[in-house]
């Protein structure tokens, strides 16, 4: 008789968790809170004379503003590139106008709308040969719209629009060709040094990727004089806080995206997670 109640309870319990469970699946096949558009929308906003914010919550994108047109970084995704797109028109820019996408690596939230602005606005799409590469094979994450292959960068290569210059860096580790770039921005005519790392996360996977990884970050903590950290997750430059900082910034304050010290110490960070992440992917090698 126990058993049999047992039983009974046990049923319930499975009929429960597999009603919970096809909800959860009927909900993931909508729009994910990441994906979708009303969730992730941000007014687009100016950063430094020459840079602007147009990403959206979770993922970000930039455009570089020049005398020949714009240099936009990250393309996001789905729904989510009409954020960048609005966002260029917001800011009394024109999409038409976008000479360059850089993609920062081959992941669905850099690249997904990448093919969209080949299409509608003629940009030159730039990216590194490996993670050209990856677009050759089947997605890791999400499907994307594979964009038609461009220019391939090459490490220490520049990128010259008008008088703006830009240098590139391959970073790899976060995929096999990050592309990190350094570029000029200027605060109220006043340059500074700033440096988009192209990929952080430490997802994925082998002691031979970590390796590269931490040979990455030991390179970025060995070039100089950088200023400002542009990233491409809002939450690695803590792009939203300082924004706020910046609207209410007072004349003669320093710039709040102008922090050498902070990005010395994020950079020390990044080591020490990705070295820790070395041992455990040693000790599974095992
Ligand atoms: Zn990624």
């Amino acid at each position: 008789m126990r058993v049999r109640n047992l039983k009974g309870i046990l049923f319930s319990i499975c009929l429960l968790v597999s009603s919970v469970l096809s909800s959860t699946y009927a909900a993931a096949q909508e729009l994910s809170s990441q994906d979708d558009p009303a969730v992730q929308r941000v007014a687009p906003f100016q950063v430094f004379d020459n840079l602007y914010y147009v990403g959206a919550k979770w993922v970000s994108a930039w455009v570089l503003e020049t005398d020949q047109g714009l240099i936009v970084f990250d393309s996001l995704y789905g729904e989510l590139t009409d954020i960048v797109i609005d966002g260029i028109r917001e800011l009394g820019m024109d999409p038409n106008d976008i000479r360059y996408l850089i993609v920062t690596h081959a992941h669905y939230d850099h690249i997904g709308g990448a093919r969209r602005m080949q299409q509608e606005f003629g940009a030159v799409v730039l990216m590194t040969e490996e993670d050209w590469q990856m677009t050759e094979e089947p997605a890791i994450y999400q499907e994307y719209d594979k964009p038609v292959r461009h220019l391939t960068v090459t490490d220490n290569g520049t990128l010259n629009l008008g008088r703006t210059s830009l240098r590139f860096f391959k970073t790899p580790g976060h995929t096999p060709g990050v592309l990190s770039t350094r570029f000029t921005v200027y605060d109220d005519g006043y340059p500074y040094n700033a440096f988009m790392f192209g990929g952080v996360g430490l997802n994925f996977s082998g002691v031979e990727r970590t390796e590269m990884y931490i040979n990455s970050v030991k390179r970025l903590q060995g070039m100089p004089d950088i200023d400002v950290n542009i990233p491409n997750h809002e939450g690695s430059g803590e792009v939203f806080e300082r924004y706020e900082l910046l609207k209410d910034r007072r004349d003669g304050e320093p710039h709040p995206f102008v922090d050498p010290e902070r990005y010395t110490a994020w950079l020390d960070q990044l080591l020490v997670a990705a070295e820790d992440k070395l041992k455990e992917e040693q000790a599974a090698a095992q």
